[in-house]
């Protein structure tokens, strides 16, 4: 009847490159028809069965199916289910989604890269036409905008693709404030004299004006200019290398100043401007900056007995040297922080192991292996020999990480009340987890005079004197604060063991005098 064939649908289907005409009735429910299409497309019964249009959108299988015409067919997307297990199934589903998440990562790294790359260009040209004073504010303004567009960008990231990468293991790679918060300083003649000294008073400056200090060595020391740096991205470095040191008593970013100055410091006195190439120069003062980043406050030794992720990771070997060094190659690993972006990848991969062994060199366990290897080298010294710069270069670490009691007395004494505090932490800690407790870091057993006695004598004097064979200027500058050092501590263990000698003294003779009368 008329009736009866105005209601049945038609729709046109395209299997194997020819079009069907394929008509049901509007009784036919979702699974007749889906039938009907198996039936069509010559597939199983269990297909599944899902049907598209020309532009690739999904049409629901049931009876409201939209009328097609001829030229614009359907398609099916079929899975021949009948051979495939379902948990081959649920694999392909995740392989999709994964390969999905991993292809939407990667798009937002490429954009990240295209958006700074046009980032570095602008902050080239700011700097450009900010001397030449010309109108920079049009600038500025894409440089705002091309920002605002990365954040919204970098934000996009819903989740990282990797499931094992756990939130708390990625660090604050990226500096919550920018360049702008950090103020421009113009040091002082008298300031920049006295940085290159280490009578420098460390304690005297906040963070933006050891940022700026720190700023000033790279420019003033032609590294800048070496490694072609763009000025920006050496601000944005440092902003985020501040950000990734943690507010430990000691093991903070104003420690990694004070290893860095003294590092600047010991080129000018050692003159080795004159001795080492400029790309050596920027490797001694970069490791020095990257040297602690990140540290925890609790040594290698806690980490290992603590059986801690970082020690689990590195396999009890230099767990927090590696660490360090990694969170390092992972900050200039950001196109926005590389301030090694612009030199060739073979001189990066010659400087990336220099920084490695540096780094790695300051675990103090490795301090009598590497002491020896320079003492072999010392007395017929080489700057032609890459072996004899090598050892020379990680001497210079060692000495600079540990350089404190080099310092004037007011300078280097609140770092040992500082290193005493993480001592005391980390010991206390070990106490309440039942862990082997650090001998000399006990609140019940070390004073400071203690702690420090043994360690200039034993560990700085002979390491500095090693080193004064290549350098005698050091013996005045270096050498003699240390004996002053040692002197004014053991004078001032004097001092203790005669207050607890007095102590005891007047214990006895207040329990004895009771005693008698
Ligand atoms: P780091 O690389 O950890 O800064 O320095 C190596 C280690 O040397 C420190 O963790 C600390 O144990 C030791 N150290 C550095 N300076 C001093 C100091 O002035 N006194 C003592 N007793 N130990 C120090
Ligand atoms: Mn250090």
């Amino acid at each position: 009847m008329g009736s009866g064939a105005s209601a049945q649908k038609t729709i046109y289907l395209e299997v194997d490159g020819k079009v069907q005409k394929i008509n049901f009735s509007p009784q036919s429910n979702g699974s007749d028809i889906k039938q009907i299409l198996r039936t069509s497309s010559r597939l199983p019964r269990q297909a599944s069965v899902i049907l598209v249009d020309n532009r690739g959108t999904l049409i629901a299988i049931d009876p409201t199916i939209p009328a097609n015409c001829q030229n614009s067919p359907y398609r099916i997307i079929s899975q021949d289910t009948s051979s495939r297990s379902e948990k081959e199934d649920l694999f392909q589903t995740l392989l999709a989604q994964v390969t999905e998440e991993f292809t939407r990562a990667f798009r937002i790294s490429e954009l990240k890269r295209e958006v700074y790359e046009r980032l570095t260009a602008l902050e080239h040209r700011v700097e450009a036409e900010g001397r030449r004073a010309i109108d920079i504010d049009k600038c500025k303004l894409e440089v705002k905008k091309l920002r605002d567009e990365l954040e919204e960008r970098s934000n996009s990231r819903l989740s990282c693709p990797c499931k094992y990468y756990r939130s708390g293991d990625i660090i604050r790679i990226n500096p919550r404030r920018d360049v702008p918060s950090y103020p421009k300083y113009t040091l002082s003649s008298e300031t920049i004299e006295t940085l290159k000294k280490p009578t420098f008073d460390v304690w005297q400056w906040e963070y933006n004006e050891m940022l700026s200090c720190l700023e000033f060595m790279y420019h003033d020391l032609g590294l800048v200019r070496e490694f072609n740096m763009n000025p920006i991205t050496l601000k944005r470095w440092l902003l985020c290398i501040q950000e990734n040191y943690r507010t430990n008593p000691f093991h903070n970013f104003r420690h990694c100043f004070c290893v860095t100055q003294m590092m600047y410091g010991m080129i000018h006195l050692c003159e080795l401007q004159g001795r080492l190439s400029l790309m050596e120069l920027g490797i001694l003062m970069t490791a020095a900056v990257c040297h602690d980043l990140d540290h925890p406050g609790y040594n290698n030794t806690y980490q290992i007995n603590a059986h801690t992720e970082l020690a689990i990771r590195y396999n009890d070997i230099s767990p927090l040297e590696n660490h360090h060094c990694a969170v390092a190659f992972q900050i200039l690993a950001q196109p926005e922080n590389n301030i090694f972006s612009n030199i060739s990848p073979e001189v990066f991969k010659q400087i990336r192991q220099s920084i490695i062994r540096l780094i790695l060199a300051t675990d103090m366990a490795r301090h009598g292996d590497i002491l020896e290897s320079f003492k072999q080298v010392v007395f017929n010294f080489d700057f032609g020999k890459e072996e004899h710069v090598k050892t020379l270069q990680m001497m210079l670490i060692k000495c600079c990480d540990i350089s404190n009691e080099v310092r004037p007395t007011e300078v280097a004494e609140p770092w040992v009340d500082c290193l005493l505090e993480e001592y005391f932490m980390q010991s206390d800690r070990e106490k309440s987890e039942g862990l082997p407790v650090t001998p000399f870091m006990d609140r019940d057993q070390v004073t400071k005079p203690k702690a420090q006695i043994g360690f200039i004598k034993f560990v700085l004097i002979p390491m500095f004197e090693a080193v004064m064979k290549l350098f005698p200027q050091i013996e005045e500058v270096m050498v003699r604060p240390l004996q002053e050092a040692r002197d004014h501590y053991e004078e001032l263990m004097q001092l203790e063991e005669a207050m607890v000698e007095v102590q005891q003294k007047r214990a006895e003779i207040l329990s004895g005098g009771g005693k008698v009368k």
